[in-house]
């Protein structure tokens, strides 16, 4: 058997982390086992899936060092590789599982399942939906069947029992059958959810180790049951251990950058980002903390992971980054990342039209826009001393903005100024007045180039961490104010 192992990330926003992590193990799963690595779009959620973001998750795992043997851009023997544009596949596949009776048309109105959730709720009952909670009376679904209403096709689960399932480092797990669904496998508009093109493509595609966050664990029964239903083989299954913020929460943007675009513009080596991304939850037989990719794979034993639930930590990766510097780059290849990071035509070009109208002579262009060569800014308190606004209003502000930029589904420069204006508005200030503060955050001055560019160029996460820095030098947001900003913020949507 060849092992063929898989990442098969949406396109629905920044390239994260901890799509890296999981890309980066089951890439040396596959290369150990002398297999094959496959990269996936799932971007069947038409709504917030975007190309950009696809080419982003592939430049990025790219940058990295990281490389696929079959995939959208690469093709292969089992393309097309993007579930977009894989044609009625799940369609058929659907309809085979209700020809053999393991799925089922459901004509249920939103309305009725919110009221059937809402009744199982309040007589204390499990929430999740079978097959016999959603069936409608024969003649009911014969006529909402004859007059083409709209419908989903629905999986059929077991109503009670336990379903076992084996993990390659959890061993045995069990799960309560009564707390599955009869999950959707067909939307209304006819795209299959993730599980069913998840679980049709891993089989298609011949993946034989299935190396995912541990998220998914709670899928795996319903996976389970439909290459039982198809009489498929299953992939062996192995769920890796989240990666978690330092005080052990889920590692999230809300409290950490979690773009990969975010490490490399702040000038981490991707080696270094890539030695730290394999220390999570692994080690070295020798416990060594360096070790390259090819050492990595070289060494590389699944076995090996820990489950305890490894913390990215960016203090640590920092210290990584600069033993990278010192130990491994000389003069010449320093030079080399220096011009790979930011010195380069095209990224120069970039800013150009910012810096150009503002300067008299070349040496005035780094102290007016050094900030799209830098960090986080040196500010502190008095930095925000000549902003007219109350110290709460300020951070009120900078954390709305904050939450509003984390939505903002493509990053350009006019969506992010619909965002500012619709805040300005909200906060009853002047544009200008609006803004005056966030220039600060974010080129560490009160007087440089159109910070409205300047977000648009530095991106979404640099931008996020800048105004989050600002909150923190400015005292922070307490719990108590978190919580009305929370309400607010909530009722503003
Ligand atoms: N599309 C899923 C994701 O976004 C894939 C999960 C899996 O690996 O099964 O991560």
């Amino acid at each position: 058997m060849t092992v063929r192992t898989r990442i098969a990330p949406s396109p629905t926003g920044d390239p994260h982390v901890g799509t890296a992590y999981i890309a980066l193990f089951n890439l040396c799963f596959a290369r150990q086992h002398g297999g094959q690595f496959i990269l996936r779009i799932e971007d069947t959620d038409r709504v917030r899936s975007t190309a950009e973001s696809e080419q982003m998750i592939l430049d990025s795992l790219r940058w990295l060092g990281l490389e696929w043997d079959e995939g959208p851009d690469v093709g292969g023997p089992h393309g097309p590789y993007r579930q977009s544009e894989r044609g009625d596949i799940y369609g058929e596949y659907a309809r085979q599982l209700i020809a053999s009776g393991h799925a089922f048309k459901c004509y249920r109105t939103a309305e009725e399942l919110d009221e059937l959730r809402e009744s199982r709720k309040a007589a204390g009952m499990q929430l999740a939906l079978k097959p016999a909670d959603l069936a409608l009376p024969a003649d009911e679904a014969a006529r909402r069947e004859r007059e083409g209403w709209p419908h989903v096709v629905r999986m059929k689960v077991p109503s009670d029992g336990t379903c076992v399932i084996q993990d390659m480092l959890r061993g045995t797990i069990e799960v309560d059958w009564a707390q599955v669904d009869a999950q959707v496998l067909l939307k209304s508009d006819g795209m299959p959810t993730y599980h069913l093109a998840n679980v049709v493509d891993d089989h298609l595609m011949g993946i034989t180790h299935v190396l995912r966050g541990e998220e998914w664990i709670n899928s795996a029964p319903k996976h389970q049951l439909l290459y039982e239903y198809f009489g498929w083989e299953m992939p062996a299954l192995c769920h890796m251990p989240l990666l978690r913020n330092p005080d052990k929460s889920k590692l999230s943007k809300r409290k950490n950058p979690t773009s990969i675009n975010y490490y490399r513009r702040m000038g981490f080596l991707p080696q270094a980002v890539l030695n730290y991304l394999g220390r999570m939850g692994w080690s070295m037989p020798d416990e060594r903390e360096k070790f390259s990719l090819d050492e990595m794979m070289a060494h590389f034993d699944i076995q090996r992971v820990s489950l305890g639930g490894p913390v990215f930590d960016l203090e640590k990766l920092t210290w990584l980054n600069g033993v990278y510097i010192r130990e491994e780059l000389d003069d010449q290849a320093f030079l080399e990342e220096l011009m790979k990071w930011a010195f380069n035509e095209e990224y120069v070009r970039e800013i150009l039209p910012q810096v150009r109208p503002r300067v008299e002579t070349l040496s005035q262009v780094i102290p007016l826009a050094g900030h799209f060569f830098s960090g986080l800014p040196a500010i502190d308190e008095e930095s925000f001393d000549d902003v007219k606004l109350g110290r709460e209003e300020l951070l009120r502000l900078l954390q709305f903005l904050v939450w509003r930029l984390e939505a903002v589904p493509a990053w350009h420069k006019a969506a992010l100024l619909a965002e500012v204006k619709a805040l300005a508005e909200h906060f009853e200030l002047k544009m200008k007045a609006f803004l005056a503060p966030v220039f600060i955050a974010i080129t560490g001055s009160s007087s440089s180039t159109s910070v409205m560019d300047a977000m648009a160029i530095l991106g979404s996460d640099m931008t996020r961490a800048r105004l989050r820095h600002a909150i923190e030098v400015l005292g922070g947001v307490s719990k108590k104010q978190a919580k009305r900003f929370e309400k607010e913020f909530r009722e503003l949507q």
